[in-house]
């Protein structure tokens, strides 16, 4: 019997826009192991090659399927130390699952879930999957508690080094925390147990309230520890060069969404966070930054509107200058977004904002577009088409268009090479920079890009860090 792919369940729109509870709510072990036997066992799987950690998915699955779930954990956690969090944030269509061989005539096996189903029952069990290393006596420091960081820490512990990590934030997790909004990733259930299991079992030290370049220098990490992983992320958020972008009702997807999650916005007035959503709303962009902040306002103002969620006359726009071919957002967020209610504009871009009388934004002056050409990024260009401005009314706009790192780690620190972008020059295979001593890896050194692959270069760091204490190699 053919067993077809099995589905995620979740709460339904009308339900999950008056909340910021998860949405997708897991799979039980009936589904998972459904699920696992959709697995062909193939002899040689491309799946794996499609994971930046290589995680040996056909053997963790198999596991999954026999019910063996210490097994499960041990092997995932052997290359993944926060699997319920990837499993509910990597995009899985375009890495592991664009591989499985099931999808070249169907549906390819849902590896995304049956991970998370791994590492949630990790976290149920408390079960870390591997332990210390014996002390090597080496001491390294890890700048930033993000997904790079982290994934760095897990594996240092591992060889048996002493690892500290310094965060800036009074919490740890990076963009995992003041990004990712509660309905994608719960903060307590999720992040704080996974980061506290690895903590824990690893013996990983983690400094809240660092501000390393003010707190404490790099040159006077460098004279403390044998090594140091810079993991500082892209915190920075990028505008558009247009008129108006002063006007009150104006801001950066990164403060609305740290206002919502970092700060607990959402629990206004419960938790102190004033947060301002428009009636009319529009996010320029169509990342997950993009889709995550338009889910956040649309669900702000059904919760404002009252029990009954009456949004009456409010909207939630995704204002994108390509097609709905080139979105970089996850499927899965794309669509629920949709079934949410949120409004995309495809083909239009802004090119000024407009205000009223006391300075808040009253309209978005837009033009249409046309696709060219690819570009850099080897999606199709997109070409303004001349005469086709309109207005669009609205009372605020997010801008959800990129971020660059914070130059804040390095001041007071001279010769870390960096590019025009602001990004650390590191080796890709190693996360070497310039200096001799100090390691980087994950959106500091590529610019935004995913959580897995921030992880994968901390966890080819700690490998090269590794070498490098046991004078295997030179930095
Ligand atoms: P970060 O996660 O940014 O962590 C860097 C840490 O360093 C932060 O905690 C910061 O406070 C700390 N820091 C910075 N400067 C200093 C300093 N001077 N001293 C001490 N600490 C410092 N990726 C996906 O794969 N799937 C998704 O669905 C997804 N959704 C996203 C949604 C949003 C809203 C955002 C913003 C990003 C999303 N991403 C997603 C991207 C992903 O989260 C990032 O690529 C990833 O977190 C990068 O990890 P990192 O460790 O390099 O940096
Ligand atoms: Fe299983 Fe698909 Fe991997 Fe083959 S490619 S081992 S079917 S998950």
């Amino acid at each position: 019997m053919k067993i077809p792919r099995q589905a995620m369940p979740v709460q339904g729109p009308e339900d999950r826009v008056q909340n910021f509870t998860e949405v997708a709510m897991g799979f039980t072990l009936d589904l998972a192991r459904m699920e696992a036997e959709r697995c062909l066992k193939c002899n040689e799987p491309h799946c794996m090659e499609g994971c930046p950690v290589q995680v040996n998915i056909p053997e963790f699955i198999e596991a999954v399927r026999t019910g063996e779930m210490a097994k499960a954990v041990q092997i995932m956690k052997s290359k993944n130390n926060l699997p319920a969090i990837c499993g509910r944030v990597c995009p899985q269509e375009v890495q592991c699952e664009s591989r499985c061989i099931l999808g070249k005539r169907g549906e390819p096996v849902a590896i995304g879930r049956l991970e998370r189903f791994v590492g949630d029952y990790a976290l149920t069990k408390k079960a870390f999957g591997v332990t210390k290393g014996p002390s090597t006596g080496k001491k390294v420091a890890i700048v930033g508690s993000g997904p790079a960081g982290l994934a760095c820490a897990a594996d240092l512990g591992r060889m048996g080094h002493d690892v500290t990590i310094f965060e800036s934030l009074h919490t740890p997790g990076g963009v995992l925390v003041y990004g990712i909004p509660e309905f994608r990733l719960p903060k307590e259930k999720v992040i704080r147990a996974e980061i506290e299991t690895a903590a824990r079992a690893l013996g990983i030290r983690i400094l809240t309230d660092y501000v390393i370049g003010r707190t404490l220098t790099i040159d006077e990490l460098l004279a403390e520890y044998d090594a140091i992983f810079l993991g500082t992320g892209a915190g920075l958020p990028m505008f558009m060069r247009i008129p108006g972008i002063n006007f009150n009702g104006v801001m950066s997807a990164n403060e609305f969404l740290t206002r919502v999650n970092l700060m607990k916005g959402y629990r206004f007035p419960e938790f102190d966070t004033p947060v301002k959503v428009g009636r009319r709303v529009a996010v320029i962009g169509a990342g997950n930054v993009a889709m995550d902040s338009a889910r956040s306002a649309l669900r702000l103002q059904s919760i404002r509107a009252g029990t009954n969620g009456n949004r009456t006359g409010a909207e939630v726009h995704i204002v994108y200058r390509r097609s709905p071919a080139e979105v970089p957002a996850r499927l899965e967020e794309v669509e629920h977004a949709r079934e949410e209610g949120v409004i995309f504009d495809f083909l239009t871009n802004p090119v000024e904002i407009l205000g009223d009388d006391e300075g808040k934004v009253r309209a978005m002056r837009c033009i249409r577009m046309e696709l060219g050409e690819p570009d850099q990024s080897g999606r199709r260009s997109s070409i303004p088409v001349e005469g086709s401005e309109f207005e669009m009314e609205v009372d605020q706009v997010i801008f959800a268009l990129g971020t660059t790192p914070n130059p804040l780690v390095f001041s007071n620190f001279e010769g870390l090479q960096r590019t025009r972008h602001g990004t650390v020059m590191a080796n890709q295979e190693t996360g070497r920079t310039t200096i001799k001593g100090i390691w980087a890896g994950g959106d500091v050194v590529t610019g935004a890009a995913t959580v897995i692959s921030a992880m994968g270069a901390g966890k080819r760091a700690a490998a090269d860090i590794d070498r490098y204490l046991k004078g295997e190699a030179d930095s």
